[in-house]
């Protein structure tokens, strides 16, 4: 049976779940930050649904295979179920429209701030976007709340404190915060 979430927060990986290590193309190389179980546990226990969305092109790029992506995410669902924290799905985008692998190499409509992997998680979870968050390291993050009417948080970690200083024309995000713990912690402030 379908568990029943209302609000959701989608959460970026790279930058804002674990380290930004550029192509991450072996699963030994996740590493969370010091505040990513504690700040996921919270939304947890505040019954928000949890959903990692990302943009993994290096898929079609032919850096590494879906099978990477996927192992790495086990990875990271063991090391936070040790912590009492879950992920509640698991969303990427493989394609790209430059890649070189075929049928991946293309436009599509889940590559962020495209909303498509949003829309998996709202048929798969029954969530209203417009009552959920987004928080992320890159404008394209915000750009995703925008389209699916989402409050939209950037975070400082990653590529957030470049991207801090570099907006697109006419963007804001919600609420500019250091990291994902003090993310969590605005979210809470919204419930
Ligand atoms: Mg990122
Ligand atoms: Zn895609």
């Amino acid at each position: 049976m379908k568990k029943a979430f209302e609000r959701a927060v989608f959460l970026d990986r790279d930058g804002t779940i674990i380290e930004e290590v550029g192509y991450l193309d072996r699963p030994e190389r996740v590493e969370f930050f010091p505040w990513t179980i504690d700040a996921i546990r919270v939304l947890n226990r505040a019954g928000l649904a949890v959903v990692l969305v990302s943009n993994q092109s290096g898929i079609a790029r032919g850096f590494f295979t879906h099978d990477v992506v996927e192992q790495t995410h086990a990875r990271m669902a063991a090391m936070l179920s040790e912590g009492g924290a879950r992920i509640d799905a698991y969303y990427y985008c493989p394609h790209h429209p430059d890649g070189v692998v075929p049928d991946l190499a293309k436009a599509c409509s889940c590559r962020k701030p495209a909303r498509g992997l949003v829309d998996r998680a709202v048929e798969e979870f029954n969530i209203d976007p417009a009552r959920s968050f987004v928080v992320g390291d890159r404008w394209v993050d915000i750009g995703l709340a925008r389209a699916v009417g989402a409050q939209g948080l950037l975070v400082r970690s990653g590529y957030g404190d470049t991207q801090e200083h570099r907006p697109p024309d006419g963007m804001k995000a919600d609420a500019v915060l250091d990291n994902l713990i003090a993310a969590s912690s605005w979210i809470l402030g919204k419930l």
